[in-house]
Order: structure tokens, then sequence, then C-alpha cells
């Protein structure tokens, strides 16, 4: 098999012409901007918020760069990790005619943007210990088969996926590999950003919503070889990151030792609750988890659900989910918060 990018991009993507912007059309430093028709007075708030974002966040990017050892033009930034997601079934899958696939359980965003663009799902199962299964896989890809996902860490399972079988179909499919590695700081594991200039097709996706604690502000990366990256800057809104997440973001990327210090911490935490957890009498399994959550499976599940959110301890409630029966997803807290979570727990499982 061979990877060619220019057949598997949708006709109409290539075709299109993309939407310039003011701001594309000039990037120097001029004294008066009349070209966008923005508010010349200003605006309520302090900087430069009368004026349009930089489209290709380039800033952010340079930043970007330096912590993630990737070249600016090899970052995609999105509205989350969500907005790369669903950008690459706009670029890649025919609207009812391509497929894509995915590994359940897993993230569920993956369906939800298929559904939201007519692209059919094909699902092989992860074995009963959460990895890929290999000849499901093999047997499942056809050739309108466009994308493949792999969570890894994976939600809502928490374990890394084995490296040589992503490497594997890395090596075999021609389509687009999708490695979601929203939660790959907590992970030992090293990220696969490192095989951007070994494979074509990769495409790994990552988030500041997760280590670097900034669901709220919305940015998410994707990184890619610099034509993928071009065709999804091709199909964005063309202001998708706003003035104030590109400045705030800015601002936290000086931050690299919080992260790091967070990280450390929630390992500890993680691994401390998994623990206490094992202790309470109703619980199961706890999984191993290279995340900052822990899947568990209790007794009751559902009721056990119910009992907390009743506390005001809301947790996520897997137990319907195909391979996670009787399963809790469980996000590690602050000391505090973890040490109310068994308390409540413990009280559950003496009545
Ligand atoms: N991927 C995975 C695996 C996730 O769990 C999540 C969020 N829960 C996302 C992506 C989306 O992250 P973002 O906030 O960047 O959209």
């Amino acid at each position: 098999m061979e990877f060619k990018l220019d057949n598997l991009v949708r006709d109409n993507i290539k075709k299109m012409t993309a939407y310039s912007s003011a701001r594309h059309e000039y990037t120097g430093n001029a004294s008066v901007y009349l070209d966008a028709n923005e508010n010349s007075f200003g605006s309520p708030l302090p900087d430069n918020f009368n004026r349009y974002p930089d489209p290709l966040q380039s800033q952010v990017k340079e930043k970007l760069s330096r912590i993630k050892g990737v070249p600016p033009q090899n970052i995609f930034l999105g509205n989350g990790s969500d907005e790369a997601i669903d950008l690459l079934y706009r670029i890649f899958c025919h609207p009812g005619r391509d497929n894509v696939m995915i590994f359940p359980p897993t993230y569920g965003m993956y369906e939800v943007c298929a559904e939201m663009n007519d692209v059919k799902v094909k699902k092989a199962d992860l074995t009963k210990d959460y990895q890929l299964d290999m000849e499901a896989i093999e047997n499942t890809i056809d050739p309108f088969t466009k994308l493949i996902f792999v969570c890894s860490p994976n939600n809502p399972t928490g374990n890394s996926i084995d490296r040589t079988d992503i490497e594997t179909i890395l090596n075999n499919f021609d389509g687009i590999v999708a490695i979601d590695e929203a939660y790959i700081n907590f992970a030992k594991q090293k990220s696969f950003i490192a095989g951007l200039t070994e494979y074509p097709n990769l495409v790994v996706m990552q988030t500041l919503s997760k280590a670097w604690g900034l669901a709220g502000l919305r940015l998410g990366m994707a990184f890619a070889s610099q034509p993928i990256i071009d065709l999804m800057n091709k199909v964005k809104y063309p202001y998708n990151i706003n003035t104030a997440t590109q400045m705030l973001a800015l601002e936290a990327l000086d931050n690299i030792e919080w992260v790091n210090e967070h990280i450390a911490t929630t390992v500890v935490e993680r691994e401390k609750l998994k623990n206490e957890l094992l202790n309470i009498s109703g619980t199961e399994a706890v999984f191993p988890s290279d995340a900052n959550f822990l899947l568990v499976r209790m007794k009751d599940a559902r009721s056990i659900y119910g009992q907390l959110s009743d506390k005001g301890i809301i947790v996520r409630d897997r137990s319907k989910v195909t391979l996670c029966e009787d399963c809790l997803r469980i996000t590690v807290g602050t000391p505090e918060e973890n040490k109310q979570l068994i308390e409540e727990l413990s009280k559950y499982k003496s009545n």
C-alpha cells in the first residue's frame, strides 16, 4: 500500500478557494487599518479587542513550537481538539460513501462527528485488556476507510495503547491515522509527535484542556505534515481562535513548571486513589491508568453513581458502555476531593 495524500482529500476541498480575510491579505505592521470593517473607535475592553485576531495564531504557534519541538508550520490550532476531529472528517470523508474506524470503548466525539458529517463508523472493539484487536481491524478496513482514530491513553479506559500495534497501523494503512493524545502528559508512554517525520499519514492531537488545566480556554492542537496542516487551515473558520484565547494561551505557555508540578501531583494522587478504591468493599477492579482519571468496576455502579451525586459528588457513569459494564470513570481530584469521595463510598458500602 502507498500513502498518497492527494487521493484521500475530497474533491470539493481540493477545488474550493479558502476564504481570504483582511488579516490574511495584509500581515505587516501598518498604522491605519481600514480594511476589515472593524470598529475604528475601539471597544469597551482594553487591548486590541476591536481588531480581528491573527487567523493563523503565529505567536502562540511559535511558543508551542519550542515546547513541543515541532515547527510552527506543522501545528494546527483549534477550538479544542474537537475542532481538529471534525475538520479531519470534512477534509477526508465523502459523506454517504466513506467510513472511519474507531475502537470502542473510546471517546464519544469520533462517532458524533461521523454522524454529523454523514460518515459511516466501523468499529473494532478493544480486547478485554483494552488493547487493539489487530485481526478485527485488518478484517474491517475497506477501500472507503479514510480515517482511523486511536485514542492513547484511551478515554474512558485510561490505558495506553501498545505502541507497536499503532506503528503497525501507521505502516500498513494508507489513510489517515489520528492519534488522540489528550491525556499523554500523564502517561509513561512517549508522544507520537516524534513520528511525524517518519509517517506522512500521522495526525497527533493534543489539548490544553487536561494537563495544562485550561479546558475553559478551548485550545486544541493537531500536529501533522505541512500539507495536512494547510488543508486544516483551509477549511477552518477564518478566526477560529479568538483574541482572548490567544492572549491567555501566550501567558499560560510560559508556565510549564506549573504544569509539570501538577502532572506529578496528579500521578501521585491517582495511585493513592487507586489503592483507596481497591479497599472499598464494592470495588471489583480499578483498571491501570496512564491518564488523570480511573476506570473503576463496582458492584451496583449505577446506584453508587446516584448515591454520590445526591451528595454533590459527580463522577461519570459508564456502566452502559461496551466493555465498561458496571464501571464508573472517576477524575483524579485534589487530595481533599478524593478524601470526600472515599469517605462517601466507604459509608455506602458499610450500610
Ligand atoms: N480527546 C479526548 C480523548 C478527550 O477525552 C477529550 C475531552 N474530554 C477531547 C479529545 C477534547 O478535548 P478538547 O477540550 O480539547 O476539545
